[in-house]
């Protein structure tokens, strides 16, 4: 599925997807292929492939997006990144996404590189965004495919890490889907209630577009510990003193978060959500039984 088809679905059936990330070994490359099989069984509507921080992993988005469609049948998305690149090198990252025939993109700034506080762009490049946004539109039109591209972008119901305030990030948002996004993926969460309040605030200032809840089931509690310290999202209460009984047992932290995952994806079904994009980290054991749970509400929720 096209992100721009998303408002043709929205009402009519939750619409799931997965991310997974590149992996940074060929035995780990080996062991995404055979996951992504048993991923593609569960006819997620696309998976979408994180863009690395900078260094080797970057050629393998695109590779691995090409796979999923190519190999598996199942729509992909290639996440691109303002770090490190020129207008010309993401003009070049765009083409070959084209002729690779993906037509996903998820379109990001990017982190500051490990150890700094800010973002500087690159010569030639950009600083947010709403620019890379801008591009691809450009890009689009300059080469003759005008909306070719599906364009998500990134919304965070916690405010992003450097925002000072939720209003502040939230005009900012606005600048991205002004700027041609399709819709708005969104940063984890763990209490429903950011993600509703979220899409109230959302629609006050004018954004029509779907906005898709992105959860992470819990794989281990060290891990999730440090994904939240680096992304500003918080952990509730009761759900971190489970985990904390955890640290060295990831097959009980595993247990703890699939039934979270269960919990907190069908609250969000139930009271409207438009589908769920789960951050699934590589691996399928635990989508399996995360899918199977809701399978009911889904097939409840398909007209
Ligand atoms: P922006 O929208 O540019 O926002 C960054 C900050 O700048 C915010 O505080 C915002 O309020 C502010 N801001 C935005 N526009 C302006 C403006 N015009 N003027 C002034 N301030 C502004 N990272 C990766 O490296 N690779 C990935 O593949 C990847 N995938 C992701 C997928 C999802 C769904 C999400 C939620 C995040 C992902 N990230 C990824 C992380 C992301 O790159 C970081 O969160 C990054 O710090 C911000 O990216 P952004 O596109 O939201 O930036």
């Amino acid at each position: 599925m096209l992100f721009s088809d998303y408002s043709k679905y929205e009402n009519k059936r939750p619409i799931i997807s997965f991310e997974i990330f590149p992996p940074k070994t060929d035995r780990g490359y080996d062991n995404l292929k055979f996951e992504l099989s048993i991923l593609a069984d569960l006819h997620p509507d696309f998976i979408t492939v994180t863009y690395g921080a900078m260094g080797t992993t970057r050629d393998k988005t695109l590779d691995i997006a090409s796979l999923i469609k190519n190999q598996f049948g199942v729509e992909s998305a290639c996440h691109l990144t303002c770090v490190g690149a020129t207008k010309s090198e993401l003009n070049s990252i765009l083409q070959n996404i084209y002729d690779a025939g993906v037509r996903n993109i998820v379109a990001l700034r990017g982190d500051p590189p490990e150890g700094e506080k800010n973002f500087i762009a690159p010569e030639d490049g950009y600083s947010h965004g709403n620019q890379l946004v801008e591009h691809i539109r450009k890009f689009e039109i300059e080469t003759g495919n005008k909306n070719y591209f599906g364009i998500a972008v990134a919304g965070y119901p916690e405010k992003h890490i450097e925002a000072t305030e939720l209003d502040l990030d939230l005009e900012n948002l606005k600048r991205k889907v002004d700027a041609g996004a399709d819709v708005i993926l969104t940063q984890l969460f763990f209490n429903n209630d950011y993600y509703f309040d979220f899409v109230t605030r959302v629609r006050e200032i004018g954004i029509t577009i779907p906005v898709i809840p992105g959860i992470m089931p819990i794989l281990s509690a060290k891990q999730i510990q440090r994904i939240t310290s680096m992304c500003g999202a918080t952990i509730p209460n009761e759900l971190k003193e489970k985990l904390d009984s955890t640290l060295e047992d990831d097959n009980k932290a595993r247990d703890i978060g699939i039934k979270q995952c269960i919990q907190q994806s069908k609250d969000l079904l139930s009271r409207g959500a438009p589908g769920i994009h789960f951050y699934v980290l590589n691996k399928s054991s635990h989508m399996i039984r995360i899918m199977e749970a809701l399978s009911d509400e889904l097939k409840k929720q398909r007209v």
